[in-house]
């Protein structure tokens, strides 16, 4: 049996001269547990969508992470989540844009894509849905952290001051998975409360397909962090499958060159994860860090936060 799984909790690193040595070992810790979650389907002989969606709801579930509880506010202090999954098989895919309640947005993601006609759903409907498909719900009080709203009022400021942001990773974040099940199939999912001080009803890279969220079998499934508008600009996720099969760049080679070529000249801070069919995998990111794991079947599972790309 052979399976690939990567995962990301963001390209907005905490600064490494501002990380200390219990918030390392916390987001290490976060990491291992969404590995496991995803392994433990794949071991079992699990499809990739349920791994890579069993990894993200482990992220979305840690406070830690800019997606489900811990999300970022909008400039009027409200969370407005999107969320993605994609199969490579089908290519079937469901998102969400701009939503608030459902505990894991990514769950919400599946319920568009498995139970209506759609692939991309905003405002009541998309939590109609949800709750049709008997997803749980959660209040405010679940998904605030105090970390995020001090974050917001930190931009808020420098806003107002005039001054820029000198990190741009420092108002982002996301989750993501991607695998390649022992079956060949590969699956991508990717969660985010999006930019810290976004416009109400902006929506980023995250539920675009082809921007944030990719995933077909004749190439790769992509997950994407980064700045979103820059993502879905470029089209990152499905350019590093069309160097692939056009030409027929190797994984490695596709995805360097759209983190390190296309985005990072152009204001694209960030970074993905992607596998492709034969259990490759691949998480370049241009920014000083990006909260990551992989692991293959038989291998130990390995996280890291900064170091290359
Ligand atoms: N790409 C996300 C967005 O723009 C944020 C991130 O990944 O950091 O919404």
């Amino acid at each position: 049996m052979t399976y690939s799984l990567a995962i990301h909790g963001g390209a907005g690193t905490i600064l490494k001269s501002r990380m200390t040595n219990e918030a390392e070992a916390a987001y290490h810790a976060g990491l291992a547990t969404a590995l496991a979650a995803g392994e433990a389907v794949l071991k079992a002989g699990g499809p990739a969508l349920e791994a890579v969606t069993a990894a993200v709801c482990a992220l979305e579930d840690n406070p830690l992470f800019n997606a489900g509880r811990g999300a970022v506010f909008t400039s009027e202090a409200k969370q407005e989540m999107d969320a993605a999954v994609m199969e490579g098989a089908t290519r079937r895919a469901g998102a969400v844009g701009g939503i608030f309640g459902p505990k894991n947005p990514v769950r919400a993601a599946r319920a568009v894509m498995e139970t209506t006609d759609h692939v991309l759903l905003i405002g009541p409907n998309a939590l109609a849905v949800a709750r049709a498909a008997g997803l749980p719900f959660e209040e405010a009080a679940y998904f605030f952290t105090q970390a995020r709203r001090d974050a917001l009022d930190r931009m808020l400021e420098l806003k107002r001051s005039g001054e820029g942001v000198a990190d741009p990773a420092s108002r982002h974040g996301t989750v993501g998975a991607v695998a390649r099940d022992s079956a060949g199939n590969l699956a991508a999912a990717t969660s985010t409360g999006g930019m810290t001080a976004k416009s109400p009803g902006r929506v980023g890279d995250t539920p675009v397909i082809g921007a944030g969220t990719f995933a077909d079998n004749a190439s790769c499934a992509v997950s994407c962090t980064g700045h979103g508008e820059v993502f879905i600009r470029w089209t990152a996720a499905a350019e590093v499958s069309a160097r692939m099969r056009h030409l027929g760049e190797s994984l490695e080679a596709a995805a360097r060159h759209v983190v390190m070529e296309d985005l990072a000249p152009n204001d694209g801070s960030g970074g993905l994860i992607a596998v492709d069919a034969a259990g490759n995998i691949s998480m370049p990111f241009n920014s000083e860090g990006m909260y990551r794991g992989s692991l293959r079947a038989g291998e130990a599972p390995v996280t890291a936060i900064y170091g290359e790309g």
